[in-house]
């Protein structure tokens, strides 16, 4: 396996054995390790001295279900912490077959001019791109396949990383080669934006299946993992039925949904936007009901929405997305939220932060709640730069300043997703101790506390709630770094059998001897990590906190505050540094 180190200052491209501290390393464990050893921790995130790594996870390229997962790493933007964000799509598979274990890019050039990496079995090259300049993500990839050839596959940014938007994401095509996969937190499209990397264009022609050390073995385990996703029940039914929006109807009914910029954990209009509206929906226009965003995913939990005049519009909208640009900003149109997702997937900014950032604005009167038009022309002015639209694409952080709201829904900066901490308690745990800013996919803390999947605990209270988070936020690093979706979690949760089967897949794959421990280690090693790198860019404690509005305002209908002690929080991390600090 190698890297590729893209040197945007020199334009040269240069591969690299992966020198020895960061062998055994992959998806998130590999960028983490690579920012934290090679970014210094103060630099400012926009500049020549923060990096950008795309990587493919452990299991990438393989024929374990799920594994697609493409991670990008680097020095966030939008919070200043480390960051890892990761998507499907076809990139980091083929990524695999050509044995790239990373694209390192660095430095940066003096000019505005835009370059496109093209990579294929014979080697890398930067290619000037100044004719995409402005383009949005659908037409960059357009021109990109027309160029190279429909086998390939993309990952590129839109007007947001041009434009070096704090919301900026990085898009990853899908089979149908849509840029429909994002890796959307953080920012890092703009760190993308700030090295003139309009996109990658991946050839994997020529590259092959990796081989794994004892073949029989490796299939025999990705056999059980796969037949263990299609007994549990979220993973078998729930989500190739209703997609991530089946969460809706759930999260309302447990008081939890964030509702007109978190004022309310219920939304009268849930039905009118839930998974079950819209898979009926999604069936009357000839779109589809469930779609796989990468090959070898036996889960499937994406969708085609089509238009009324059944063209295709977009994909999905997954729940997050219908929750933010819905429930949040009170709009209960699910053809509006999937028009805004259609434009933030062009543009290429984050549909969860884009979505809490309009419920902010309209808290300050920008429009009205409700008014989906109006929210649709707000998107539009993010992609066209105006004035406003930078403000908006700067995300919510940005927005509660200029406009004078308080109630801002953000942890270090980034946007606090589809669950209200107030009466998810565990999820609010989760949030404040996160290396990476409030994300729900660090440590999804919905599954004991509303699913009753991996333990059973009273949401609302604090109970139990500290240890669970520590422990799913361990366990989803080490997804992460094997370059499995998160969704997978659900099985792995349920069932011992599905956790064995990833050891087993990765010790023949490698030919490793871990044991459950040294699993959860790869995990456990990756936040202690990113961790001590947000220590040295000047995090403590204090930022560890909620939103004061979350200790001070009981969310109706439970009427409850986030309870859980700063002394709680500021323990989460000691056993883990205690035992993985080197
Ligand atoms: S479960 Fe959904 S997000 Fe995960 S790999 Fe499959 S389609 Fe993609």
């Amino acid at each position: 396996m190698k890297l590729l180190r893209i040197n945007m200052t020199d334009g040269s491209v240069k591969e690299q054995s992966v020198p020895a501290e960061y062998q055994g390393l992959g998806g998130r464990a590999l960028t983490s390790a690579i920012v934290a050893a090679e970014v210094p921790p103060t630099c400012a995130p926009l500049g020549p001295n923060n990096k950008l790594i795309l990587a493919p996870g452990l299991l990438g390229g393989t024929s374990a279900a799920c594994s697609g997962r493409l991670s990008a790493g680097g020095k966030s933007p939008l919070t200043g912490t480390i960051k890892e964000s990761n998507a499907g799509g076809t990139a980091a598979q083929h990524l695999s077959r050509l044995e790239i274990a990373a694209i390192v890019v660095e430095g940066q050039p003096t000019n505005s001019a835009l370059q496109v990496l093209h990579i294929t079995s014979r080697g890398a090259e930067l290619v000037p791109a100044d004719k995409l300049k402005r383009k949005g993500n659908y037409k960059t990839v357009e021109t990109l396949f027309a160029q190279h050839g429909q086998k390939c596959s993309i990952i590129s940014i839109g007007q947001g990383g041009e434009m070096k938007l704090a919301t900026a994401t990085i898009a990853v095509t899908d089979p149908e080669n849509r840029p429909t996969r994002h890796c959307g937190r953080g920012g890092l499209g703009a760190v993308m934006g700030s090295k003139g990397l309009k996109a990658v264009v991946i050839d994997a022609a020529g590259g092959k299946r990796p081989a794994s050390a004892d073949a029989q073995a490796f299939s025999a385990a990705a056999k059980t993992f796969a037949e263990e996703l299609k007994k549990n029940a979220v993973t078998a039914t729930t989500l190739p039925t209703y997609g991530t929006n089946a969460l809706t109807n759930v999260i309302n009914q447990a008081g939890a949904l964030p509702t007109r910029n978190f004022t309310s954990g219920y939304f009268e209009g849930a039905e009118k936007i839930s998974g079950e509206t819209q898979r009926q929906t999604i069936i009357e226009r000839d779109g589809l009901p469930r779609h796989a965003c990468h090959p070898g995913c036996v889960i499937e939990c994406s969708r085609i929405y089509n238009t009324k005049k059944k063209e295709y519009l977009t994909k999905g909208p997954e729940y997050e997305t219908v929750w933010a640009h819905g429930a949040d900003c009170g709009i209960s149109s699910l053809d509006d939220i999937a028009q805004m997702d259609r434009l933030e997937d062009d543009i290429g900014v984050d549909t969860i932060e884009i979505g809490a950032t309009l419920a902010v604005a309209m808290e300050a009167g920008v429009a009205k709640f409700g008014d989906g038009k109006a929210a649709i022309r707000m998107v539009k002015e993010i992609g066209r730069g105006t004035p406003l639209g930078r403000i908006l694409g700067c995300g919510a952080e940005v927005t509660g300043k200029v406009f004078g709201v308080w109630r801002v829904p953000t942890v270090k900066g980034q946007s606090m997703p589809a669950y209200d901490p107030r009466a998810v308690q565990g999820m609010g745990v989760t949030y404040a101790t996160s290396t990476m800013g409030a994300d729900h996919t660090i440590g999804y803390s919905i599954a004991p506390n509303i699913l009753k999947i991996g333990g059973d605990l009273d949401p609302l209270k604090t109970e139990g709630q500290v240890e669970a988070s520590r422990n799913l936020q361990v366990a989803t690093a080490m997804l992460d770094s094997a370059g499995l979706c998160l969704f997978v979690a659900f099985a792995v949760l349920d069932s011992p059998k599905a956790f064995g089967a990833i050891r087993d897949m990765l010790n023949a794959r490698y030919g490793w001897k871990l044991s459950d421990d040294d699993v959860l280690a790869i995990g456990g090693k990756t936040l202690v990590k990113e961790r001590a790198f947000n220590k040295a860019a000047g995090f403590g404690p204090a930022d560890d906190r909620l939103p004061e509005f979350c200790y001070t305002e009981p969310l109706p209908p439970h009427n409850t505050v986030f309870k859980v002690t700063d002394q709680e929080l500021d323990q989460l991390f000691k056993p883990l540094e205690e035992k993985y600090s080197s």
